[in-house]
């Protein structure tokens, strides 16, 4: 029988404070997750329910899943991660048990995130065929989130997708993914951050880290990494030539920036 091998499962380490910038995103989440899980008393004399989960929606390369971790990371928590879309096709016809499963192992391991990437995957517009078999996989997440009695202690699901509108709308009812925080492009500090550990471990000379910071707005975490991969092969070819490193500088940076181009600009103008 072959097992539900979750990509990740280890105690995170990470934490909100190595989530560069995005203060909104930060104050959100803990003012609808960490707060209120971390103080029940003050929680429940408000009537604020502890149960259901939060989804994170927006461009993709955004950081989502970074976040995510650093929130296991913030509640102690391991991680183990999902992505319906995987479960769907590789799972087909016995997603259901699959599924629970998932979350037996989320339960053995708690305290534990378990993060469901593309939760988009099992709602939407799909054929006719399809959809008879995602309503029960929806169902049996649903099952699954409301738990009996307090087998879901500890175990705190988290979502992500790109695509929010196509997350089935049963997923979004109280008690279930009703705390939903934005995650846009990375603000400035942010791709500081992100700049930052990606020309961590290369050799760099006269970087203008400010100035590439303004020259990078709108550019997701996944194209700023393009940007400083595509730098770094230019200063490599040079370097291959003469067979001495080179190290990156501002110049190879501004090739880069003429072939890399920010990608979420169709997902900001679909979600418009
Ligand atoms: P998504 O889940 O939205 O598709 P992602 O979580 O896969 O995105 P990217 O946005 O592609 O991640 O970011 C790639 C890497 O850049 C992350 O794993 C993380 O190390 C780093 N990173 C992203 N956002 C930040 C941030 N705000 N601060 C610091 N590092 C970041």
């Amino acid at each position: 029988e072959e097992s539900v091998a979750p990509t990740e499962v280890t105690k995170e380490s990470i934490t909100l404070k190595d989530v560069g910038g995005l203060a909104q995103v930060k104050q959100r989440i803990h003012e609808s997750f960490l707060d209120p899980m971390a103080n029940p008393e003050i929680a429940k004399a408000f009537k604020k329910s502890l149960r259901g989960g939060l989804l994170l929606y927006g461009p993709p390369g955004c950081g989502k899943t970074f976040i995510a971790r650093a929130i296991a990371g913030e509640l102690g928590a391991s991680f183990i991660s999902v992505t319906l879309a995987d479960v769907l096709s590789k799972w087909l016809g016995e997603s259901e048990g699959n599924i629970h499963k998932t979350f037996m192992e989320a339960r053995q391991k708690a305290p534990a995130v378990l993060f469901l990437d593309e939760i988009d995957a099992v709602g939407g517009k799909r054929s006719s065929q399809q959809s008879q078999h995602l309503r029960s996989v929806v169902n049996q997440l649903l099952m699954e989130m409301d738990g009996v009695d307090n087998q879901n202690e500890g175990v705190y699901v988290l979502a992500a997708t790109n695509m929010p509108w196509d997350v089935d709308s049963a997923l979004l009812r109280p008690g279930r993914f009703d705390r939903m925080v934005l995650v846009l492009p990375p603000d400035e500090p942010a791709r500081e951050a992100i700049l930052q550990l990606h020309l961590r471990d290369r050799p760099i000379e006269g970087i203008d880290l400010e100035k590439l910071v303004r020259l990078t707005d709108g550019f997701s975490g996944a194209d700023l990494q393009h940007l400083t991969d595509t730098a770094a092969e230019k200063a490599m070819a040079d370097s291959l030539k003469t067979g001495q490193v080179r190290p990156i500088n501002m110049k190879d940076m501004q090739r880069a920036l003429k072939e890399v181009k920010p990608s979420i600009g169709p997902w900001m103008d679909s979600a418009r």
